[in-house]
């Protein structure tokens, strides 16, 4: 032994573990750079520790280093390591970290994930011991809810009363507490009208026969396992001679008892979370179990790290700022030795495009050098939203000025699974011969047509050299399926039939003379009954696709119905559907392609963990950040949680913070007024700038942007607007009112000439080729002909980018 402090090291390590460590040259690289704080955490290898501290002040940094540490000095293989966390995106940066910190590793760390896939491989082992076998299936929500629909049934419950999708969020906080059937408390007894435990019971036996599982029972059995048979128990107390765990603020009961049994023996178990970043309440995080950490391990080593490593101490204000407002927190202080930096940004808008339109040439900017701030690179910065409806205003922005981007922890807008399915419907009522749209959509939501019924229709359209849509028809008509399934088909082909004939008013004759006339073909048609935003809308109603998500009771799915009002809020901007779904394959195809840098767009909730020199925070208004939602559904408790995903959302920022909102959001096509979030007010103003809006509603407007604007000028007479003009010292938000007098005379700005070369926002360039009034005819680079309406049309010198 060399030195003292190396023996110290290797205390409680077997000899063979510490031959093993002998093989490489033994220096302390993965703890160089640490802080005395964190360096002691990091060596601390014998009992429980928990690191208690606040953003960015390392502890992810210091867990890995840990993990180093035990390696490196032979306290443990790396299989004999699990570590865990909650999402899978915490997982991902908890395996780049490592792969970051200098040490090498003989084997990967097997044990590395969610709580939910180590526990599904752990169970996959043992699965006989809930009488289950090992290829069991997991059910996804679709099969869960049927099954709960069935049982529902035989238990002779009105599903309407009492809908399935109500009894199973009554069954997942169940299993999120860790409650089998026989552990539900007496107080819960009242649950789904006095039949709720009843019912799980059933449930969990159907499971059973099925050889399924749903994901709270992927915790839940293993939970269960560890407590009937302390000898499986014992095997993985062995195994694990080391537990860590990376943002345990978000740990439900089920997965506290857990990691609670698994380091039941050795007690070797270090978990690092912020009070501050519990964000995942609505999935059953318990926050209490970090405070309760120090009584079930008592004499656990606890660390507290307060100096923040990664952002400016403006920054840093502004998160402690908000984050003050919550209650019964355990109050941390942090503070930084940066440099002090830029003060948060804050902005107001007029509305979401504006909104998404600024922050494109702030980030054009950034990149260039030229916004003050040091030269940013694209995968340097990040725009975070608090619900994924909003990505949609700045990928169509970033697609039409070209600037890569990506959208993390999802696809992007319109690669989203029920943005397809939604167009898909769509695809086909304006083209009944799409037949890839209609496979996608025929048993979308499920409606009994599977595999087979599907064969059927296929080889029947085959036969008879037709679209599948016509195939279907015919195997309607000859009935060649089951009695139900012809039933489900003809309502699917009638549908379509029907939605196909609203895109079209009535049938009007017209005289041989005319047709001779224009020369176009005999057959005209009136104006349709229906705008295409109300068919968008009755398209998704009738196929019952709306519903198919309203009954859906994942986290994901008011998500993906926000997505969907979206769409169809999207479809304003068009004349028709066709037109719309034209724009869309024009963006599909302007998609980046390679591995550049890109600008990430991500929710609030999929950035925890990560940082970012500069970052976004768009659309802080109330109503939206806050949510409505979380607001009603938990009140103060939900308003806090929200709060300190505005908290999170700040500290991700380590060099540039900017925040805004807008005054006007379109949402279902109608406009809403909003006002700026509270969470604004919270903001320190020592440490906030406002910021002008530059050039809006003056100097740099194009025409076109400021007519479309007046058409709208019903908005600025709105209360909202009204309260934000009140607000605008504040907020640095300038007024529209001259430009409301200089854009409304529309012949000011039709004056285009032929062969003169234009800019449409969504089309991009051409050339005019045709004017008819107020329609111009543009032969578009990229899109081809079209006809276009003037007011979207710029003249190419003052396209503002
Ligand atoms: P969060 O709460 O957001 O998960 P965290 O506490 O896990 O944050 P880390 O992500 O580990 O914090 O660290 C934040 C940043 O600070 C990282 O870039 C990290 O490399 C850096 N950092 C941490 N500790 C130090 C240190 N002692 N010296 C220099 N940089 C550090
Ligand atoms: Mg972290």
């Amino acid at each position: 032994m060399s030195s003292f402090d190396e023996m110290d090291a290797f205390e409680g390590a077997s000899l063979s573990a510490r031959a093993m460590a002998r093989r490489a040259p033994l220096d302390d690289r993965h703890l160089k750079g640490l802080n005395q704080a964190q360096e002691e955490a990091a060596k601390q290898v014998f009992g429980p520790v928990l690191i208690l501290a606040g953003a960015g002040t390392g502890k992810t940094k210091t867990l890995m280093a840990r993990l180093a540490q035990l390696v490196k000095y032979g306290h443990a293989s790396p299989h004999q390591i699990l570590a865990v966390t909650f999402t899978n995106k915490a997982a991902r940066e908890m395996a780049d970290r490592l792969a970051k910190t200098p040490f090498e590793l003989d084997h990967p760390i097997r044990w590395m994930g969610t709580f939910h896939s180590l526990s599904a491989k752990l169970l996959r082992r043992h699965a006989e011991l809930v009488d289950l076998k090992s290829n069991f299936t997991i059910l996804d929500t679709d099969d869960q809810l049927r099954l709960l629909k069935q049982l529902l049934k035989v238990n002779n419950i009105d599903d309407k009363r009492w809908p399935a999708r109500m009894l199973a969020g009554i069954i997942d906080d169940w299993k999120n507490r860790a409650l089998t059937p026989g552990k539900v408390p007496s107080t819960d007894a009242e649950a789904f009208n006095h039949k709720g435990i009843e019912l799980y019971t059933q449930y969990q036996g159907r499971l059973r026969d099925l050889n399924a599982v749903d994901f709270g029972d992927l915790l839940l059995h293993m939970v269960t396992i560890f407590q009937t048979r302390p000898d499986v128990l014992e095997v993985y107390q062995n195994r694990f001679r080391y537990i860590l765990v990376d943002e345990y603020q978000d740990a439900n009961v089920a997965q506290y008892l857990w990691l609670r049994l698994l380091a039941g023996g050795h007690k070797n178990i270090c978990c690092v979370g912020d009070d501050d970043q519990s964000i995942y309440g609505w999935r059953g995080a318990e926050v209490g179990n970090i405070l309760r950490f120090e009584k079930d391990f008592p004499g656990a080593f606890v660390v507290r790290l307060e100096q923040n490593y990664r952002s400016t101490p403006h920054i840093l204000a502004a998160a402690s700022n908000v984050i003050r407002g919550n209650e019964g927190r355990l109050g941390k202080e942090l503070w930084t030795d940066a440099e002090d930096g830029e003060k948060v940004r804050l902005i107001g808008h007029w509305d979401g495009e504006e909104e998404a339109r600024w922050i494109g040439e702030e980030i054009d900017a950034m990149q260039g050098g030229t916004r003050g701030v040091r030269p940013m690179n694209l995968d340097q910065i990040a725009i975070l939203v608090r619900a994924s409806h909003q990505m949609r205003a700045f990928e169509d922005r970033f697609l039409t000025i070209g600037l890569p981007y990506k959208v993390i922890g999802g696809p992007r807008f319109y690669e989203r699974m029920e943005i397809r399915d939604a167009m898909a419907y769509f695809r086909l009522v304006v083209s009944p011969e799409d037949d890839l749209a209609f496979e996608r959509i025929v048993n979308t939501p499920k409606r009994g047509l599977g595999d087979k019924a599907q064969q059927t229709i296929q080889m029947t359209a085959r036969e008879h050299g037709v679209s599948l849509v016509e195939g279907a028809r015919i195997v309607v008509e000859e009935k060649l399926i089951g009695a139900r399934g012809v039933k489900a088909l003809r309502e699917l082909i009638d549908g379509l039939a029907r939605w196909n004939a609203l895109t079209r008013g009535p049938r009007i004759e017209v005289d041989d003379e005319t047709v001779i006339d224009d020369g176009v073909s005999p057959i005209r048609y009136g104006a349709p009954e229906h705008t295409h935003i109300e068919l968008a809308q009755i398209i998704l109603d009738e196929s019952g696709y709306t519903g198919h998500w309203q009954n859906d009771k994942t986290p994901e799915a008011p998500g993906r119905l926000e997505n969907l009002k979206e769409l169809v809020n999207q479809l304003d901007n068009f004349e028709n559907l066709q037109g719309f779904l034209e724009h869309v394959s024009l963006v599909m195809d302007n998609e980046q392609e390679g591995d550049g840098a890109k600008v990430s767009i991500m929710t609030l909730h999929a950035a925890k963990g990560l940082e970012f020199p500069a970052v976004f925070l768009p659309g802080w208004e109330d109503g939206l950040f806050p949510s409505q939602r979380s607001m009603d559904e938990s009140g103060l408790k939900g308003l806090e949680e929200e709060r300190r995903l505005a908290y999170v959302g700040i500290t991700r920022a380590e060099e540039v913070c900017t925040i805004s909102f807008a005054a006007n959001r379109r949402v279902f096509g109608q406009w809403q007024n909003a006002m700026p979030s509270r969470f604004i007010d919270e903001l320190p103003e020592d440490h906030v700038e406002v910021l002008t809006p530059p050039g809006l509603y003056g100097g740099g407007q194009t025409a076109a942007t400021i007519e479309t604007r007046a058409a709208e000028a019903n908005v600025y007479n709105s209360p909202g607007w009204k309260r934000m003009q009140a607000r605008q010292g504040q907020y640095g938000m300038s007024q529209p009112k001259e430009s409301r007098n200089t854009v409304i005379d529309a012949t000011a700005i039709a004056s285009f000439t032929l062969g003169e070369r234009v800019f449409h926002q969504k089309f991009g360039y051409g050339a005019v080729i045709g004017i008819e009034g107020d329609k111009v005819e543009v032969d578009f680079d990229k899109a081809g002909v079209k006809k276009v309406v003037s007011r979207f049309l710029t003249a190419k010198d003052d396209v503002p980018f």
